[in-house]
This record gives C-alpha cells, sequence and structure tokens, in this order.
C-alpha cells in the first residue's frame, strides 16, 4: 500500500502550507464551546476529532503553536493563521479541528464540551432564515471571485 491510500482522513490549513494524514478513524468527534476554544477559533465553539498521536502525521509543513494554559497547546499554520489542533502537553492524543479535514462531513460529533460558555442562541441555528453562498453574492459576483484556498486534497 502507498502511504496516500492508508490515509483514511486528510485535511489542511486554508493556504495549504500545511497539510495531514490520519490513519485511523479518529476515537471521538465532539464539540467544546469552552471560553478558551471560542478565542483559539474565533468562532462561537470549536469541533475537534481525538486522533492518536501514533495515527495522525503533518505530511506538508509544520504548524506553529502556542501554549495557551499549562496543559496544552494549539496548533496553527504561522502563513495563513487557521487554527488546526488542541494537543494535551506530552499526551497521546491530537485534537484535529474538524473544519479543517478536506472532508468535514464524516466528522461528526456526538459529545459536547464547555457548555457553561454555551451562548444561548447556538441551539436555533436551524431555524435562522438560510441562504447558500451563491444565494448571498448572487451568480455574477460569484464568479468573479478568485478562491487563494487550498483545494480540499492533497
Ligand atoms: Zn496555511
Ligand atoms: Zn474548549
Amino acid at each position: 500500500m502507498t502511504e496516500q491510500s492508508k490515509s483514511v482522513l486528510t485535511g489542511g490549513c486554508q493556504c495549504g502550507a500545511v497539510r495531514f494524514a490520519v490513519s485511523a478513524p479518529p476515537a471521538r468527534i465532539s464539540i467544546c464551546h469552552c471560553r478558551m476554544c471560542q478565542k483559539a477559533s474565533g468562532a462561537p465553539f470549536a469541533s475537534f476529532a481525538d486522533i492518536e498521536q501514533s495515527d495522525f502525521s503533518w505530511t506538508r509543513g509544520k504548524p506553529a503553536a502556542f501554549q495557551s494554559s499549562s496543559i496544552a497547546e494549539r496548533d496553527f499554520c504561522a502563513d495563513c493563521g487557521t487554527p488546526l489542533s488542541f494537543r494535551r502537553i506530552g499526551g497521546p492524543k491530537i485534537e484535529i479541528m474538524t473544519g479543517t479535514f478536506d472532508r468535514p462531513d464524516r466528522l461528526v460529533p456526538t459529545r459536547q464540551f464547555g457548555t457553561e460558555s454555551r451562548l444561548g442562541w447556538v441551539v436555533g441555528i436551524a431555524n435562522l432564515p438560510s441562504q447558500t453562498t451563491l444565494q448571498n453574492y448572487g451568480p455574477e459576483k460569484l464568479g468573479s471571485v478568485v478562491s487563494h484556498q487550498h483545494p480540499d486534497h492533497d
């Protein structure tokens, strides 16, 4: 088997300078609403896939890291700023932010944590008025946009 075919999941940052591969299904997929995850993701909540370090590798580039507490570091792309992971220092796992996977639809959360900081409106987002990007921008404007995002594959 090639290295490529052993990867069950791949992903990376927005600019493509950092890419990763996972060789086994994640042990757990969860959402975290805690205040630190809100800050680190720049979003109302974060979602993570827990992966054994032995099943994980950075396949292009290396992320930078911020030690967000005495027990953990968070990896991010130094070139484009995409948040990539949460790791307990010296721990056996890496938690990869699910939006960075090439197929985020395959990472379905089954638990949520940090609910002391969960924003009250989060439970209602399915009820907000909804539009696709095409509906929001219109075909002419959307067609004129040049993406600088790395494609969803290596
Ligand atoms: Zn990047
Ligand atoms: Zn958190």
